[in-house]
C-alpha cells in the first residue's frame, strides 16, 4: 500500500522539538533568540511565504524581527540594513526573501549575510562545507526532503536517487545530501537526453524542476519512493489549485511512498528554517 509522506504532521513535530529547546536555551542563555526576515518589494507570494515564516517563529518561541522594504530599496540601503543586522548581536539568523527585485543583486546580498547567521543556507562558506562534507547551515527545503526520508526509508545507502532539477537551492543541495548519505546519484535538468529512462531506474526519485505534472506513470520504478518539491499554480474550471512537479494521481498506485502537494515539502521547508535558526544561535552561544 502506497504511503502518504505527510509534512504537515512531520513539520509540527519538528517546531514542537524546536520550541521545547528554545525554552530550554533561553533559560539557559538568558537570550531569546532572534530571526530577521527581510522582505523587498510586494510581490504576493514572497509576502504569503513572510507571513508564514513569521507565525512559525513566534510559534517555536523566536523573536521576530520583519523588515519590510519598498521596492526602490537601493542595493546600498540593502546592504546596510544586512551589515547591521550582521553585527547585532540580538539576531542569531538573517533571512532574506528571493526573489529580490530586478535591480537587485541576490548573490551580493546571499554572501553579504554572516555565514553564522545564514538559515538559508546559500552563503557559498556554507555552500563549500556541504559540499566537502563540513557541518554546515544547510538549505531548508533539501534538509526537510531529506528528513521526510530518512523517516521512510532506514538505509539510503545504495540507493539510486535521481534529482530531477540543478539549482542552487534545491537541486544541486538535495544532490550533495543523497551522496553523503551514500546514495548512487543522478542529477538530470532540462538538457539530459533519455530522462525518462534515467527515472525508470530510480528507487528514489526527487522532483524539483517547476513544471506542472510532469513526471508521469511511466517514469517510475514500481515501488519507488518519490519526494515531490514542486510548487505550481494552475486553474481548472475558473479554480486555482496547487501543484506539484509529479502527476500524483498517476503515479500513487505505482510508487511506495510520495509526498503530496500541498502538505509534503512546503511545510517542512519552514520548519527546517526554525532548526536552522535554533542551530545558528546555539552556535553563535557557544
Ligand atoms: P529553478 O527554476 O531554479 O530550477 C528548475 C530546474 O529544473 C532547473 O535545473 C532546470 O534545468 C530543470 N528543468 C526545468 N524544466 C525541465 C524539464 N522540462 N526537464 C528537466 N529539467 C527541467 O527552480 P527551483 O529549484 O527554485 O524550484 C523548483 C520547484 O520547487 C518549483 O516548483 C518551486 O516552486 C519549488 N520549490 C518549492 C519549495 C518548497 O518549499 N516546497 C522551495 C523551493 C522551491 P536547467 O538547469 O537546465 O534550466
Amino acid at each position: 500500500m502506497t504511503v502518504i509522506i505527510d509534512g504537515k504532521t512531520l513539520a509540527d513535530e519538528i517546531v514542537q522539538n524546536v520550541a521545547q529547546e528554545v525554552s530550554a536555551f533561553k533559560l539557559k542563555n538568558k537570550v531569546t533568540p532572534g530571526l530577521a526576515v527581510v522582505l523587498v518589494g510586494g510581490d504576493p507570494a514572497s509576502g504569503v511565504y513572510v507571513r508564514n515564516k513569521i507565525k512559525r517563529t513566534e510559534q517555536a518561541g523566536f523573536r521576530s524581527i520583519a523588515h519590510y522594504l519598498p521596492t526602490a530599496t537601493t542595493q546600498q540601503q540593502l546592504d546596510e540594513l544586512i551589515d547591521q543586522l550582521n553585527q547585532d548581536n540580538s539576531i542569531h539568523g538573517i533571512l532574506v526573501q528571493l526573489p529580490l527585485p530586478a535591480h537587485l543583486s541576490e548573490s551580493r546580498v546571499i554572501e553579504a549575510i554572516s555565514p553564522a547567521k545564514d538559515v538559508d543556507g546559500f552563503h557559498p562558506e556554507n555552500v563549500g562545507k556541504l559540499v566537502t562534507g563540513q557541518q554546515a547551515l544547510v538549505p531548508c527545503t533539501p534538509l526537510g526532503c531529506m528528513i521526510m526520508l530518512k523517516r521512510h526509508i532506514a538505509d539510503l545507502s545504495g540507493k539510486h536517487a535521481v534529482v530531477i532539477g540543478r539549482s542552487n537551492i534545491v537541486g544541486k543541495p538535495i544532490a550533495n545530501l543523497l551522496l553523503q548519505s551514500d546514495c548512487t546519484v543522478t542529477v538530470v535538468h532540462s538538457r539530459t537526453q533519455n530522462i525518462e529512462e534515467i527515472c525508470r531506474s530510480a528507487d528514489i526519485l526527487v522532483a524539483a524542476v517547476g513544471q506542472p505534472l510532469m513526471i508521469k506513470e511511466n517514469w517510475i520504478k514500481p515501488g519507488a519512493v518519490v519526494i515531490d518539491v514542486g510548487i505550481n499554480q494552475t486553474s481548472s474550471a475558473g479554480k486555482r489549485k496547487l501543484v506539484g512537479d509529479v502527476d500524483y494521481d498517476a503515479v500513487f498506485s505505482k510508487v511506495s511512498a510520495i509526498t503530496p502537494v500541498p502538505g509534503g515539502v512546503g511545510p517542512m521547508t519552514i520548519a527546517c528554517l526554525m532548526q536552522n535558526t535554533l542551530t545558528a544561535a546555539q552556535h553563535q552561544l557557544n
